[in-house]
């Protein structure tokens, strides 16, 4: 009989891309796809410690799939739970002693492990496994080389961990040192993923723009190394892939091969998430970003030079310990100059563990006004430049149905979402979009087929 393997996702695209990996892992052992835990028989919640709060959440899912477990061991019937991702890491030991009922405990380094966990767990039943080290061994190595899951756009990651320590951030603790796939490796995949039907490949990375992995033997730089520019190009070349973007990036790391690369290669989109944090260079300091305002002009002048279309997105955190009115000023006004087609902003919340949680903290109120004020001006760009693309033509990316029937839904090159009437068989296609409104953050269109325009709904 098919057993199923329930995966509740939380956080990032990283997170999105190594559940897929888990699924394509316990596979082999018999486990079918479920999309709820009822009458799974094997739940992994795959978690994020980015956001506050982030394991009493984990904590309070895993009461709901505690009753579930007991439900099914009084039909005499087996549920294997686990905790992945990055609160599996940080909480590992908390995990086991407030939930014992868990049989899996693992980090994002050792999901590789996972059928010879479940092997454990299934045969030393309620001893349960905990496994949050940092493997010498790259996963990477170990995972299964299956992967054309048929996805018109998808993620590929190439980047983990991370060296910088900014002093608000868990991911250093959490997804460990920075490592690079090998270039050789990742070009495999994007093949592979390539004669699935993938049309565009995000690259994914904590740090993806560190990129530096081992160069194919057989191409150029053979025996040394490769940057995210070397890689994007070779990656251009694959049959198929027509769009490229990564994610995410630090200032710091933009090189010029990167520049370069967006100036030559037409595969990759004019968007960039290029994460600033603050315009002020006190706070900018204090957080041991490692990079002033200045330089951040610098770099998205030398981008824009290359690539003139380049359209920019941003993180933001705001009220972090000691910012200033003027510090913030700062930020606001770094936006207003750099111009944001849509951007995240965040509260400074503290991180257990992280040096900036032991600062004094700002008043609630002060950085919920400080949030609010920067949203709507980052509210306010963003209804401007998808405002601006009415009345063009974008060639859309066709991925998926839309909400309305004989409506599908793709990404214009600048990552936003537009509707048009199409036929189903029109996914995976690319094709003009005459772009007629803006339905809150999304935009509408219709197919330019040449011929006259439909209207669009
Ligand atoms: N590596 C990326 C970089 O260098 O900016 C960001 C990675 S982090 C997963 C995503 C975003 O979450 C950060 O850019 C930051 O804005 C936000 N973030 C991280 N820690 C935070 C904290 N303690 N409080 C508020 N926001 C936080
Ligand atoms: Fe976190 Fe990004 Fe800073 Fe690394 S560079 S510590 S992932 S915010």
């Amino acid at each position: 009989m098919t057993k199923r393997v329930f995966i509740k996702t939380y956080g990032c695209q990283m997170n999105v891309y190594d559940s897929a990996r888990m699924v394509e892992l316990v596979a082999p052992l018999g486990y079918a796809p479920s999309d709820s835990p009822r009458g799974a028989d094997l739940v992994i919640l795959n978690t994020c410690h980015i956001r506050e709060k982030a394991a009493e959440k984990v904590f309070s899912e895993l009461g709901g799939i505690r009753h579930l477990k007991r439900a099914k061991e009084r039909r005499g019937e087996r549920m294997i739970v686990a905790v992945a991702g990055c609160v599996a890491q940080a909480e590992g030991e908390e995990i086991r002693r407030r939930a014992s009922f868990v049989d899996l405990v693992f980090g994002p380094q050792t999901y590789h492990r996972l059928p010879e966990m479940i092997a454990r767990a299934t045969r030393a039943a309620g001893d349960g496994v905990l496994d949050t080290s940092f493997p010498a061994e790259p996963k990477f190595d170990h995972l299964p080389a299956a992967r054309a899951a048929g996805e018109v756009s998808a993620p590929l990651t190439i980047q983990e961990g991370c060296d910088k320590f900014c002093t608000f951030c868990v991911v250093p603790y959490t997804r460990g040192a920075e490592f690079s796939r090998p270039a050789a490796q990742v070009i495999a995949e994007a093949e592979r993923l390539a004669e699935g039907g993938a049309r565009e490949l995000t690259l994914l990375g904590q740090n993806v723009n560190a990129y530096h992995g081992a160069a194919p033997a057989n191409g150029p730089n053979g025996g040394g190394e490769w940057g995210l520019g070397d890689l994007l190009r070779a990656l251009a070349r694959i049959p198929g892939l027509d769009r490229l973007r990564y994610t995410t990036s630090h200032p710091r790391d933009v090189d010029d091969g990167l520049v370069a690369a967006h100036r030559d290669v037409p595969e990759l989109m004019p968007f960039l998430h290029l994460p600033v944090q603050s315009g002020s260079d006190r706070v900018l300091a204090a957080m041991n970003r490692r990079h002033t305002a200045d330089d951040y002009r610098r770099t998205i002048s030398r981008l824009r030079r290359a690539r003139p279309d380049l359209a920019l997105s941003s993180d933001f955190i705001v009220g972090y310990p000691g910012e200033s009115d003027l510090d913030f000023r700062a930020t606001l006004d770094l936006v207003v100059e750099m111009g944001f087609a849509q951007a995240y902003s965040f509260k400074y919340s503290p991180r257990p563990g992280t040096p900036a949680a032991a600062e004094k903290q700002l008043a609630e109120p002060v950085k919920a006004a400080r949030l609010a004020e920067l949203q709507a001006l980052l509210q306010q760009q963003q209804g401007a430049f998808n405002a601006a693309a009415v009345g063009t033509v974008m060639p859309v990316l066709f991925e998926k149905p839309g909400r309305h029937e004989g409506q599908l839904v793709g990404r214009s090159p600048y990552l936003q979402p537009v509707h048009a009437d199409a036929a189903a068989a029109h996914i995976g296609d690319i094709l003009p979009v005459h772009i007629v409104g803006v339905r809150g953050n999304s935009l509408t269109g219709a197919i330019d087929d040449g011929r006259g325009r439909e209207a669009a709904r």
